[in-house]
């Protein structure tokens, strides 16, 4: 049995994750401040005495005993990451510090959620991982992308100057039930839209892409890359290569639900990148990895999830 700690693991990913841990047999610890998580996402864990949690804030020193670390804590909607800017980069260049310092103590192995926010609005398409991308150090989004760039060079440094044992995962746009109902996000804001015949809003003209991952399918992608041979340190993107654009995914969702709703046309946020498209080779390759579970079947099972909440009234009307 692995002792094995997730950080953030009341989010959205981190819970999931947390879960297959556990039905893997492993024992999990959960670290989490609770800014974007809900404990009613890991509520069913609790009475596992595998499972515990724990409020912390991985800004701060973190001293536990642990074989493995997935390091997911950090707010990933634009909404939440921009509510306290100066914090998400703590979260991601002090988080990462705390983590790997710990991994460093105990020679552990530490996994690193990166995202394909690394490569900005890119200049390359799909992206591949030797793709450097096109990021602006001083925008709104700045806090996030960069973050996470500063992250990922601590992992390497940890790497090379320590020779620990890292992971660094790039994350395309994942989407499933628990996804935060306020976070803003595109998937979860048209879903409730559309279930609650509202307007649909589309940012910018709609014509901006985006590469939906069901959340089974990416949990599964980072447990095998953290049990990839020592010499795999990624970056590996991972995501669903079938890219969408805004409005096949608005339409899509909209007969999904059967909804009568209307589409009304937002300003689109500055930054805000006009495609994305992970290239899977590397993980298909060295992770035997693809993505399973088409966007129709995801978005139908997160359709049936934030009906529920919302006829638990989980979500202002
Ligand atoms: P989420 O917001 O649901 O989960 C993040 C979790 O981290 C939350 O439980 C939050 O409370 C916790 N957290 C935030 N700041 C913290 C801090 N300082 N200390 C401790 N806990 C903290 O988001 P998610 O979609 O589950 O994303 C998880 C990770 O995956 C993030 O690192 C994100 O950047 C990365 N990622 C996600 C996606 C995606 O599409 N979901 C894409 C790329 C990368
Ligand atoms: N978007 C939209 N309507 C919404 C929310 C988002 O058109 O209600 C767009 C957003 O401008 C972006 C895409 O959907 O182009 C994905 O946004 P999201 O916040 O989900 O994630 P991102 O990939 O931008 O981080």
């Amino acid at each position: 049995m692995k002792r094995i700690l997730v950080t953030g693991g009341s989010g959205f990913l981190g819970s999931h994750l947390c879960e297959k841990l556990l039905d893997m047999g492993n024992d999990v610890l959960s670290i989490d401040n609770y800014f974007t998580g809900r404990k009613e996402n890991i509520a069913h864990l609790i009475e596992n005495s595998y499972f515990e949690a724990m409020r912390h804030d991985v800004t701060f020193p973190l001293y536990v005993e642990v074989d493995e670390i997935y390091n997911l804590a950090c707010p990933a909607s634009p909404v939440h990451y921009q509510f306290d800017p100066v914090q998400t980069t703590k979260t991601s260049v002090h988080g990462a510090i705390n983590m790997l310092g710990l991994a460093k103590r105990l020679k552990a192995k530490v996994l690193q959620a990166s995202t394909s926010e690394v490569y900005g609005d890119p200049h390359e398409h799909p992206q591949s991982e030797g793709y450097w991308g096109h990021v602006n150090p001083v925008g709104i989004r700045s806090c996030y992308d960069e973050g996470k760039r500063c992250a990922e060079t601590l992992f390497f440094d940890y790497y090379r100057q320590h020779k620990l044992g890292i992971k660094v995962a790039r994350i395309f746009n994942t989407y499933g039930p628990r996804m935060h109902p306020n976070d803003g996000r595109v998937v979860s804001n048209l879903i409730i839209q559309a279930i609650q015949n509202k307007p649909i809003t589309i940012y910018g003209d709609g014509a901006q892409t985006r590469s939906f991952c069901y959340v089974d399918d990416l949990i599964e992608a980072l447990i095998r890359l953290m049990n990839s041979p020592d010499d795999l340190t990624g970056p590996v993107n991972l995501g669903n290569p079938a890219e969408t654009s805004i409005l096949e995914l608005a339409q899509t969702i909209i007969d999904l639900t059967g909804s009568s709703s209307s589409l009304v046309y937002r300003e689109l946020p500055s930054d805000d990148p006009r495609k994305r498209c992970p290239d899977i080779s590397l993980a298909k390759e060295k992770l035997g990895w693809e993505p399973m579970v088409p966007l129709k079947e995801g978005l139908t099972k997160t359709i049936e999830y934030f009906e529920v909440l919302l006829k638990k009234g989980e979500h202002p009307a």
